[in-house]
């Protein structure tokens, strides 16, 4: 009698483009597709079987596309938490590390300043309070460094999943730490 279910099909497989670059996750199911149309390789079994209907296979943790894939880089997803990494935790007016950080709107939200990345700076809270509803040449405070919009992260669909440590070959340093 032949399994009729693909066994933990909801396993993660990292998908890796045809130069080797992490590209996305997909499950278990997608992989196989992939694999059986010929349009990926596996470069990373898990050493364990998988049963389909007619067949048996490596189960892949790994695969990797034989053609290039060239996708747009998603833009970073404005939060608290993003602005601050951005600003190194450092207070854009004084200068002070803290853990304690606010978000202040270089132009005032009073004054039409908009919560964008060009326009929100990490501040300490003294500095927050002391430049209140002004702008910072009313308030007298200068900025240290011209808000930006940080570069796109390749690697952002690697955030929200845990990493098999079969993966961890095929992920850039910084991201697998
Ligand atoms: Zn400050």
């Amino acid at each position: 009698m032949v399994t009729h279910t693909i066994e933990n099909s909801r396993a993660p497989v990292l998908v890796l483009n045809q130069n080797y670059q992490p590209l996305s996750i997909c499950n278990i199911r997608r992989a196989i597709k992939l694999l059986c149309k010929g349009k990926a390789e596996s470069v990373q079994d898990s050493g364990r079987y998988l049963h389909t209907v007619d067949n048996i296979f490596d189960r892949p943790d790994v695969i990797r596309l034989i053609y290039m894939v060239k996708r747009p880089l998603q833009r970073r997803k404005m939060s608290r938490r993003e602005i601050f990494t951005r600003d190194n935790f450092s207070c854009q007016y004084c200068g002070k590390k803290s853990n304690d950080m606010t978000i202040d709107h270089v132009q005032p939200r009073c004054k039409g300043g908009k919560f964008t990345w060009d326009n929100v700076v990490s501040a300490c809270k003294p500095c927050n309070h002391r430049k209140a509803d002004r702008t910072p040449g009313e308030a007298r405070m200068k900025l240290r460094n011209k808000p930006y919009e940080p570069v796109p992260n390749p690697y952002s669909f690697l955030v929200s999943e845990p990493l098999r440590p079969t993966w961890l070959p095929f992920i850039p340093r910084p991201i697998a730490n």
